[in-house]
């Protein structure tokens, strides 16, 4: 799973989680990949970022804050939820079927934000998708 830097035809800049690099450009090609603030199919990849590329290296490091917990990747975390919170869905309690959806290219990729218990996050992990938990649940509506 990576992060790419995505930018749509009219400058809107977002970020788009695909299982490569390769994976975008098909989806691309195939008009799957859509601007969260236009909804403009007509998306370029823009050259990844040091921020980006440090969360994609993330990939297969917990990258979860536990409610109350406070472990070292918490700050990077921070960053990576602002980031999904600025262009992000919110699916609600349907996030860990969308999730799973966005994984197999059953739906359009694009950053989602939900509802998911720690077994629900705990299993998504398991299929390799890339679950960020909120640190604080009840900000979600701030948007
Ligand atoms: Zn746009």
């Amino acid at each position: 799973m990576i992060v790419l830097n995505l930018r749509c035809a009219n400058a809107h800049r977002f970020e788009g989680w695909f299982a490569s690099g390769e994976e975008f450009a098909t989806q691309a090609g195939r008009h799957l990949v859509s601007c969260p603030i236009c909804g403009s199919q007509d998306v370029a990849k823009l050259p990844a970022g040091p921020r980006v590329r440090r969360a994609a290296r993330r990939d297969d490091a917990p990258c979860a804050v536990a409610p109350s917990g406070t472990e070292p990747a918490a700050q990077a975390v921070a960053m990576l939820v602002e980031q999904l919170l600025l262009a992000s869905e919110d699916v609600g309690e349907h996030f860990p079927e969308e999730a799973r959806k966005i994984h197999r290219d059953e739906a359009p990729a694009r950053n989602i934000r939900g509802l998911a218990s720690r077994e629900q996050v705990g299993e998504l992990r398991d299929e390799g998708i890339v679950v960020v938990s909120l640190p604080h649940p009840h900000k979600n509506a701030m948007h």
